[in-house]
């Protein structure tokens, strides 16, 4: 059976709106936040139905004002709008009960974070009165305050309860509690969320294959701070529909791994629900924690200091980083002699310290290249390659150069390096990576050099984690096609 797809109205409509809600079954205008907007242009435009909520600043929305114009606000909507969002703590009032019958209603609540009993008790309060769909978001500030949403959904086992938490810390439960019974799953419409944690249209069915909710046995997932914005979950997912495997990638933002790892992998809940977790990948700023947890890391990683992805192979934690192989796998496809080229990385981090210790395998010649001295002069030593601080850093010295710093995520961040004297036989990788090439790429291909863009690095090191997890090859092409690679010039 599909999901119903809700899109959450927080804007005025646009041009785009009717193609954006093509699978869309409910329409939620927040009142809130894009006023009292007249459900009639709306029905010419779209057919589904509409539902009406003035989320209160008390639960997580714009609205504040007296009871009583709430209430005059509510009884209006109702005669013109299919459904109406009721808060479950200050709208259940016999009149407005009296004026919206059960099935226009979905009655809610938001509210802090709260373990299963707690859930449960609101859930028997808000059930009291009938509905079409009670919906229950608690907010998660940290790791495993997400989870409890989850398991009220396994153990009501209800076809009229949607539960997930909210903000960035929830977002993954977003996606799961359609599989547990929740019928409705709501997106963004354009860019504005109408709650933290909100996933857009978008992404829902691009990444995930929403409205389809096709059996999920195993959960993998990429673990980061921020990771959101992540094209993992797309790589991977695209890539088990391809394959038919009955599994779903996540995003799980993380602050601390430690309280992740403790209260989402080891407290035994997603095993509990049925979806147990086999495997993740780990991105910034967790791999060196990852490596920490892992009870059978391997050499690699633990010579890199840093792991990106962990697998639970027959109960037990391994631990790996493919990052290595997503710098150099691109350069080989492009048919470069790595023996030959004398390379310098920027950055010591994890990826720095991936790239580096891949290219010396490679057989180049490499330098490690840092602006804080201690990290880079230790990761160099650890590596057993030169070290040289950025501010002695001469670019046109080298004839392959990987930028393996944040900089170039921020849209205002300097370069890296200065590209204008560079050599014309010079490949500059930039393992940052956005929705278009980064100015580091633009600047270094404007002057002609062989550039490979971070989403090559990113399909690059998702085939090993891929076959790592799965067992199975992840079809390249596809995976370029989806991060928007369509033709790597080799
Ligand atoms: P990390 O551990 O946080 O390391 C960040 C590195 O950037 C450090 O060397 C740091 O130098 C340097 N840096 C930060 N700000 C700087 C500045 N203003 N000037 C100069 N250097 C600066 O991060 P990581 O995990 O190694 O990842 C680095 C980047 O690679 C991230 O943007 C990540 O998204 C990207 N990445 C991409 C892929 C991919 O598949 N495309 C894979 C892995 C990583 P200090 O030591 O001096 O602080």
């Amino acid at each position: 059976m599909d999901a119903t797809l809700v899109a959450t109205l927080t804007t005025p409509p646009g041009d785009g709106f009717e193609a954006e809600l093509a699978g869309v079954a409910w329409l939620e205008v927040r009142a809130d936040l894009v006023g009292d907007l007249p459900p009639e242009p709306l029905r010419a435009r779209f057919h589904g139905k509409l539902l009406y909520t003035l989320r209160s600043r008390t639960e997580g929305g714009a609205w504040e004002g007296s009871a009583e114009r709430r209430k005059r606000r509510l009884l209006e909507a109702a005669e013109r709008y299919d459904l109406v969002d009721l808060e479950c703590v200050r709208d259940l009032t016999p009149d407005v009960l009296k004026a919206i019958p059960a099935q226009k209603r979905v009655i809610s609540w938001h509210g802090p974070a709260a373990g299963l009993p707690g859930l449960k008790t609101i859930f028997e309060k808000m059930s009291a009165a009938d509905a079409l769909l009670y919906k229950m978001v608690p907010t998660a500030s940290q790791s495993g305050e997400e989870i409890p949403a989850l398991l009220l959904l396994d153990s009501l086992k209800r076809r009229d309860v949607a539960a997930f938490a909210v903000g960035p810390i929830g977002a993954w439960t977003r996606l799961v509690a359609p599989r547990l019974g929740a019928p409705v799953i709501y997106g963004a419409l354009g860019d504005v969320p109408g709650a933290p944690g909100q996933i857009t249209l978008r992404r829902l069915r691009e990444d995930f294959g929403l409205p389809a909710l096709p059996p999920v046995q195993r959960l993998f997932g990429v673990v980061g701070n921020p990771v959101l914005h992540s094209l993992s979950p797309r790589l991977h997912n695209a890539a088990y529909r391809e394959l038919g495997l009955p599994f779903l990638y996540l995003p799980f933002h993380v602050e601390s791994f430690g309280d992740f790892w403790l209260e989402v992998v080891e407290s035994g809940a997603l095993e509990q629900i049925g979806m147990p977790l086999r495997g993740l990948s780990v991105t910034t700023p967790h791999k060196e924690a990852a490596l920490a947890v892992a009870a059978a890391p391997s050499p690699r990683a633990e010579l890199i200091g840093a792991a990106n992805t962990l697998v639970n192979q027959r109960d037990v934690w391994e631990a790996e980083t493919t990052d290595p192989e997503g710098v150099v796998l691109p350069l080989q496809a492009r048919g470069l002699d790595l023996s030959r080229r004398n390379a310098a990385v920027v950055g010591a981090g994890g990826a720095g310290r991936s790239a580096a210790e891949g290219l010396a395998v490679a057989g180049a010649r490499v330098t490690l290249v840092n602006r804080t001295l201690e990290r880079g002069q230790s990761a160099a030593d650890h590596l057993k390659i030169p070290f040289l601080p950025l501010e002695e850093f001469q670019p046109s010295a080298f004839d392959l150069i990987v930028n393996a710093t944040s900089l170039g995520r921020g849209a205002d961040d300097p370069l890296p390096f200065a590209v204008d004297a560079l050599r014309p036989e010079t490949v500059v990788v930039d393992l940052v990576y956005r929705a278009e090439p980064t100015p580091l790429l633009s600047a270094a291909a404007e002057r002609g050099l062989t550039v490979v863009d971070g989403r090559e690095v990113l399909v690059y090191q998702a085939l090993g984690q891929f076959r790592w997890m799965t067992g199975r090859e992840m079809p390249l092409d596809p995976a370029l096609r989806i991060v928007g690679l369509g033709e790597v010039t080799p």
